[in-house]
């Protein structure tokens, strides 16, 4: 596990400013997430928490470290994207331990890494299949455990659920939350859907143009909302 804190996070592009001072203090086995409309800065905010976006202004801090010049791979962090592509020619174990081959991890500990995540997942029955032939929930169950057997302490979602229909994005938004309890991470969760947000976040922050409008409990911000944007948002339907 880790805490992750921002302190006046900016972004810039050229010159658009697209996120203005974020501040939040994360807590270990904390889960955030991030929700807001199209094009609010959403993912530009987990991109630096990722490094995988330079960081214009203030600082992004992992376990008590300024990582702001560390490069993704060192910052004990896993991210699992929209769109997940797995290889297409490789079996979900490969799938799963290729980035442990790429790091160099031993065999056996891959072997030992891509068990205990299949377990987790049940993707045990699947681990010689080819993405192809397995159902739109399992991908992404691949996608993740593609990001669990790294053992990160800091889990990345940059909507992971939005090319799934309504019913499996149900069962799946459930099955992250129990997943993350139970390997005790914290979480940074991108959506723009609140039913989504309200129901998997220990905090959200709800984002208007790059600037955190409210960060709070779903239910603080649901009958409480510090803004018109907010009271918006979060009150109307999906
Ligand atoms: P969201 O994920 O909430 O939809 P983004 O973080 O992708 O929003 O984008 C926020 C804003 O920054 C948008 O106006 C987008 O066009 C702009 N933006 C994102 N990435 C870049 C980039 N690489 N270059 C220029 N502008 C960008
Ligand atoms: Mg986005």
């Amino acid at each position: 596990m880790a805490t992750v804190t921002l302190k006046d996070l900016r972004k810039t592009f050229g010159k658009t400013q697209v996120i203005h001072g974020i501040d939040i203090d994360i807590a270990d086995g904390e889960f955030i997430v991030i929700v807001g409309p199209s094009g609010c800065g959403k993912s530009t905010l987990l991109r630096m928490v990722a490094g995988l976006e330079t960081v214009t202004g203030g600082e992004v801090t992992i376990d008590g470290r300024l990582v702001n010049d560390v490069e993704p791979m060192d910052r004990d962090i896993a991210m699992v994207f929209q769109n997940y592509a797995l290889y297409p020619h490789m079996s979900v174990f490969d799938n799963m331990a290729y980035g442990l081959k790429i790091a160099k991890v031993p065999k056996p500990e891959i072997a030992d890494r891509v068990a205990q995540a299949a377990k987790l997942l049940q993707l045990e029955p699947y681990l010689n299949r080819k993405p192809r032939e397995l159902s739109g929930g399992q991908r992404q169950r691949v996608a993740m455990g593609r990001a669990i057997v790294r053992k990160p302490a800091v889990f990345l979602f940059d909507e992971p659920l939005s090319n799934l229909d309504a019913k499996l994005r149900v069962q799946m938004r459930l099955e992250i939350k129990a997943l993350q309890r139970e390997l005790g991470v914290t979480a940074l969760y991108v959506t723009h859907d609140q039913v989504e947000a309200m129901t998997l976040a220990d905090r959200m922050i709800v984002m208007n143009a790059g600037v955190a409008d409210q960060i709070g409990r779903p239910l603080d911000v649901y009958a409480d909302p510090q803004t018109a944007f907010v009271a918006g948002f979060i009150g109307s339907p999906p």
